[in-house]
């Protein structure tokens, strides 16, 4: 992924040529302008308003706050003119010429000095996804072993040690992700893990998020966990599918995944403009010049959040916003718009048709990343809230048939071709029966973790019924897909759940089939179900490819 460095050095960029245009653009101004007297034809007045309009709105928010102020008071004063159909008085006249050179001459200054906003952004760092890497610290050497064991079959990276101080050395190397330690460290210094937990963390210069494991369940060694900041505290025997549950919500907490913006606004240089700001602010930005792209690139995108400029040719932010609300799915998208201070009848009508918030240009970087992050982190908790299941976590049925759709619409679109997988635990009735119905939801849960710290960050993961799951794989095809559930499945059934003393694994069945073999994603649907249902009829324990023999 593109660091957030090379986005601010974009960014210079484009504001040095932002600021060579505008250059020009004053140039030939001063030029039309110079030794005119009054008579100015209306059409170079309309001209000369409609730059000055563009400068106010835009000066701001490439770090030139007074040029915009500047070209602001020169703008009323041409829309004075303008809209009385009013010859300036040639005093006035002179004293607006000197004006705009004295704009020229501010500008000349500001290119001529450092970028201010370019650094402002530096130092933000993205996140790349790639495996949880976790130190396990315990003296139990066969607890350990069966730990190790378990959790790097949840596709977590495990260095385990029986000895802290050993631990401590790598760790202080090279920082995993998550710690996972023992409290009671026997014949040890210290001999609590607890506070050799705060000690490393002392020489580390941070926390890592860390899980406590204890046979010791007093209430002082919880406080004690606590007090060392663990994040989560379990008492032994300790599950695995527990542990890795426990790892894979704290991993989630942190592994965010960046909000999408997209930015609507018929100026391309202050959209890209725009969009540099929030990608170096870790957001994904894309942006739509002409308005009729909107909605195919909303389909591609699927942003948290719209900026749409509430003055376009063409039509009016918005209209383009009800127009875009006829989409069912796009209903409740928060939408900012970008406007200028005086339209205040359009940001009025703006307000009718469905925005939620304005931002008046100029815009600083700092106010607009605010308003984004705010908007985009309550759109998100929403629709999470509507759309998760509240066991698993993942897709609800309704969403995860929505995503489906979507998906098979876009590889279509793209000419690729993206694959679906639909799973069902093998003999679950039983489970529930002989270990009872809690034992059961943990299982469920369990292929819940391991699903989603096996498949990649683009696909989507869906409980689709009680013990049912659906998984959407974009630019995969059933091959692909039947290697990647086949994996899967492996590991699934390796999977040791004990109960009350007692152990047992269950296994899986899954059917795949990909956009290829299907005309739409109700086909795709049906196939993957029908590989399914062969994968149980064929003895289950199994992962299908659809086939034309198969139905
Ligand atoms: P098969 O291999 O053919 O899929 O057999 P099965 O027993 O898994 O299939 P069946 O559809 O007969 O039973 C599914 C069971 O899953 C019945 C239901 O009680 C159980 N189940 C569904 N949702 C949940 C849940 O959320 N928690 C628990 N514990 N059990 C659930
Ligand atoms: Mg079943
Ligand atoms: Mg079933």
């Amino acid at each position: 992924m593109t660091d957030p460095a090379s986005f601010a050095s974009q960014r210079t960029a484009l504001r040095q040529q932002y600021v060579e245009d505008l250059n020009n653009t004053l140039d030939a101004l001063l030029c039309r302008v110079s030794g005119r007297g009054v008579d100015m034809p209306t059409a170079i007045l309309a001209e000369l308003h409609a730059c000055l309009h563009k400068l106010a709105g835009s000066g701001g928010a490439f770090g030139f706050p007074e040029l915009s102020d500047q070209a602001k008071s020169l703008e009323i004063v041409v829309k004075a003119w303008l809209e009385q159909s009013v010859v300036p008085e040639l005093a006035q006249w002179e004293t607006w010429k000197t004006d705009l050179s004295a704009l020229r001459q501010t500008l000349g200054d500001f290119s001529a000095s450092a970028d201010r906003t370019a650094k402002e952004t530096l130092g933000q760092a993205f996140k790349s996804q790639s495996r949880v890497r976790v130190v396990l610290v315990d003296d139990d050497e066969a607890l350990l072993a069966e730990l190790t064991k378990g959790l790097s079959q949840f596709g977590y990276e495990i260095k385990s040690y029986t000895h802290f101080a050993e631990a401590e050395v790598d760790i202080l190397d090279d920082p995993p992700d998550m710690l996972v330690i023992d409290i009671m460290l026997f014949g040890q210094t210290p001999d609590d893990g607890t506070d050799a937990a705060i000690m490393l963390f002392a020489r580390l210069g941070y926390s890592l998020p860390t899980i406590f494991i204890t046979s010791k369940a007093d209430f002082s060694a919880r406080l004690a966990a606590a007090k060392a900041g663990g994040s989560a505290f379990l008492i032994k025997p300790v599950d695995v599918s527990t542990l890795a549950g426990r790892i894979e919500m704290l991993h989630r907490e942190r592994e965010f995944e960046p909000y999408r913006v997209l930015i609507v606004d018929d100026d391309e240089v202050l959209a890209e403009h725009y969009r540099l700001t929030l990608m170096a602010a870790g957001m994904l930005a894309e942006k739509v010049c002409r308005p009729n792209e909107v909605l195919a690139v909303m389909l591609d995108l699927h942003p948290d959040v719209l900026l749409i400029d509430l003055c376009m040719p063409g039509c009016t932010g918005a209209q383009l916003a009800r127009a875009i609300r006829y989409e069912e799915a796009w209903l409740s998208i928060p939408i900012v718009y970008l406007s200028a201070a005086d339209e205040l009848d359009e940001q009025i009508k703006a307000l009718d048709s469905g925005g939620d918030d304005f931002l008046t240009k100029p815009i600083s970087a700092r106010k607009l990343e605010t308003v984004v992050r705010i908007r985009a982190a309550r759109a998100r908790k929403i629709d999470e809230l509507m759309s998760k299941d509240s066991l698993t976590g993942l897709l609800k049925h309704s969403s995860i048939k929505e995503r489906i759709e979507q998906e098979v619409e876009r590889a279509r679109r793209h000419g690729k071709t993206m694959a679906m997988a639909m799973m069902d635990l093998d003999h679950f009735k039983r489970v529930n029966d002989t270990w009872g119905h809690p034992m059961g939801d943990q299982v469920i849960k369990t292929l819940a973790h391991l699903l989603r710290q096996r498949l990649r960050r683009q696909d989507s993961i869906g409980r689709y019924g009680g013990e049912e799951f659906a998984v959407v794989l974009p630019d995969c095809d059933a091959s692909d897909a039947l290697r990647l559930l086949e994996d899967v499945r492996l590991r699934f059934g390796e999977i040791v759940f004990v109960h009350e003393g007692q152990s047992f694994t269950v296994t899986l069945s899954a059917g795949v089939a990909d956009s290829g073999q299907c005309l739409d994603a109700k086909g795709l649907l049906a196939a993957a179900d029908a590989a399914l249902y062969a994968a149980k009829n064929g003895g289950r324990n199994q992962v299908r490819q659809f086939t034309e023999e198969i139905v």
